[in-house]
């Protein structure tokens, strides 16, 4: 059976148990060789989609990637995003909150990293992250500069409530969201984080710290849980991708990127008569 799209996306609506959701699914190459030609052509694709979506200046489009540590976020934007203009696409990654970000809302560091219509913005990490690391360690919300006592069930609330009201905005003014949470397994995170103190040349992307979250592990399944069911809409959907297997995962996101790409129906601005006269003048001009 094909792999579509579809089979990953989370209908608006949808409650979703993630144990239900496949960590692991049917590989979409036949061998790393036919991975390589498949990722290849949806890189092609993509770079021509980037860059009607450049000349036309109608949509912007934003991807969002969300994952526990060790799930393949930088290698998914990496590999699928090698091919597209670097005039056209930005990535941005969100750590922790700085002095200056806390003074303010929570919609607005990434709110200024928004594409605008002709580019792709990739965010490697999100606002997302206020109702999942936070809403797992909900004692960051004391340095927020929330006003005291915080109600914390009202501010998860009223934190989807803003994200979703964004969403619907940006997309009523041509901003196309899609929404990517790289579902790892946690037996195959613990054998990544084991690969990283092994291998000498990964120990750089070792961090006490990603270990100590992983002691957290059921209580982020359960944050992501929430926010996925209450977050995924028809026009900014989520999709759930099985990330066991890196390569996979890659063909999938760009499968899906290029999908939703190609569903704008985008073309070339068309030349006037005016235009093309001008146009034939000049030529006539450079040909003497
Ligand atoms: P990598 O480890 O691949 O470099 P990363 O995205 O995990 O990428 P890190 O610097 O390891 O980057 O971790 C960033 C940390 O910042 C994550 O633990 C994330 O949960 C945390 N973070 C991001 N946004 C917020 C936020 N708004 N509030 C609190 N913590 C946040
Ligand atoms: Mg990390």
């Amino acid at each position: 059976m094909k792999i579509e799209p579809k089979d990953f996306r989370v209908p608006e609506g949808a409650h979703v148990e993630l144990k239900k959701w496949p960590t692991e699914v049917k590989k979409v190459y036949r061998s790393k060789h036919d991975y390589h030609k498949i990722l290849d052509d949806h890189v092609a694709a993509l770079s021509e989609q980037q860059q009607l979506l450049y000349s036309s200046r109608r949509h912007a489009m934003l991807l969002i990637f969300q994952a526990m540590d060790a799930a393949g976020k930088d290698g998914v934007i990496k590999h699928v995003m090698s091919g597209v203009n670097p005039q056209g696409c930005q990535v941005y990654s969100f750590k922790q909150p700085s002095e200056t970000e806390l003074q303010h809302d929570f919609l607005w560091r990434t709110n200024r990293q928004l594409p605008e219509r002709g580019r792709i913005g990739i965010f490697n990490r999100s606002y997302y992250e206020e109702v999942l690391v936070v809403r797992v360690h909900p004692e960051l919300l004391h340095d927020e500069g929330l006003v005291e006592p915080i109600n914390e069930a009202a501010v998860w609330k009223s934190r989807y409530r803003s994200i979703l009201d964004l969403e619907r905005h940006l997309h009523e003014n041509g901003t196309r969201t899609i929404k990517f949470f790289l579902h790892l397994s946690r037996h195959e995170q613990r054998k990544r984080f084991l690969a990283r103190i092994d291998e000498p040349e990964k120990n750089w992307k070792f961090s006490r710290s990603d270990v100590k979250e992983r002691s957290f592990w059921p209580q982020y399944m359960t944050a992501y849980q929430e926010c996925l069911s209450t977050t995924s809409t028809d026009h900014a959907p989520w999709y759930i991708v099985p990330a066991d297997d890196k390569d996979n995962a890659r063909l999938i996101v760009s499968m899906i990127i290029l999908e939703t790409l190609q569903k704008l129906k985008m073309s070339y601005p068309e030349t006037s008569d005016d235009r093309r006269q001008e146009l034939m003048a000049i030529r006539r001009q450079l040909a003497e």
